[in-house]
């Protein structure tokens, strides 16, 4: 059994608030990078470079890569034989409270949805748990603006409807939130679980690295189409036209019901934000 103490917790939470804010990962930037050496649309490419001095800019003096510095959703892997001294989420809230105050990120979280006085501090965050094998707490932070939660969309489909009708509902998703998420947008997709389980799984699904492709032949098919189809939409960068509509669709499938075939959409935008921490 391995202990983790509470603290520990904290700090790393609240370095994770600040670092994801401010330094763009890896594969958003390369792939932000690489659309900008083939977007053919001028207005397009430019919107791109300016997204890259933007990113640079975030990461050299450490602010904030958007002013929606986002809700802040946690992924957390709890392993069987970690035991974790004190609360483990009140720990990870303190670490949010932390780094958004430490960090001078927007607190964009309020207490009730219709009396909507702000919390102050972005706590509290969503976390999903998960329990799973071995000696290890896998936290795995992703703040989510809300231009491009507010465009999700969830359908429980027939199982008539079959692959066509999965790709539709990803493409009327993103014809309907047109420029709205900040496009270039990374797309998450899940296909089958049940409601809840479809929801969580597309966001999750938006934490996974640019260029991840599903092990399933059906779903790789998938994938390739809707890049194709959502690049000929025409949005393009910052919704102003081009052909980098998207910088990437993850999709995660998962076992459902006989009688439906739910299919959920979580769109992100080029912000796509995500740090991992293993203690
Ligand atoms: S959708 Fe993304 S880029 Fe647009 S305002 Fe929200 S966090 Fe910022």
């Amino acid at each position: 059994m391995k202990t983790i103490n509470a603290t520990e917790i904290t700090k790393v939470v609240r370095q994770m608030c600040i670092d994801a804010n401010t330094i763009l990962p890896d594969d958003t930037y390369s792939s932000i990078c690489s659309a900008c050496k083939t977007e053919q649309h001028a207005v397009g490419k430019n919107i791109l470079e300016k997204l890259i001095v933007n990113a640079d800019i975030a990461k050299e003096e450490r602010i904030p890569i958007c002013q929606d510095t986002g809700y802040a959703v946690f992924f957390v892997e709890v392993g069987q034989e970690v035991y974790v001294d004190g609360n483990l989420t009140d720990a990870i809230n303190e670490g949010v409270r932390q780094g958004y105050i430490d960090g001078y990120l927007r607190k964009s979280v309020v207490s009730d949805p219709l009396e909507r006085t702000n919390t102050g501090d972005n706590t509290p965050a969503i976390i999903h748990y998960d329990i799973v094998a071995g000696d290890s707490l896998k936290i795995t932070f992703a703040p989510k603006g809300f231009g491009s939660e507010n465009m999700s969309k969830i359908e429980m489909l027939s199982p008539s409807a079959g692959y066509e009708g999965v790709v539709d509902v990803v493409m009327n998703a993103i014809h309907y939130a047109g420029p709205n998420p900040c496009p270039p947008m990374v797309v998450g997709v899940c296909v089958g679980g049940d409601f809840e389980q479809a929801a969580k799984l597309s966001k999750k699904a938006l934490t996974l690295p640019i260029g991840t492709v599903p092990e399933k032949p059906l779903y790789q098919k998938m994938q390739k189409e809707l890049m194709e189809k959502i690049n000929k939409t025409g949005i393009g960068p910052g919704g102003l036209g081009g052909e980098t509509t998207a910088l990437w669709v993850n999709i995660i499938d998962h076992p459902t019901h006989i009688a439906g075939l739910p299919v959920a959409v979580n769109i992100c935008c080029h912000v796509s934000r995500h740090i991992t921490k293993v203690l």
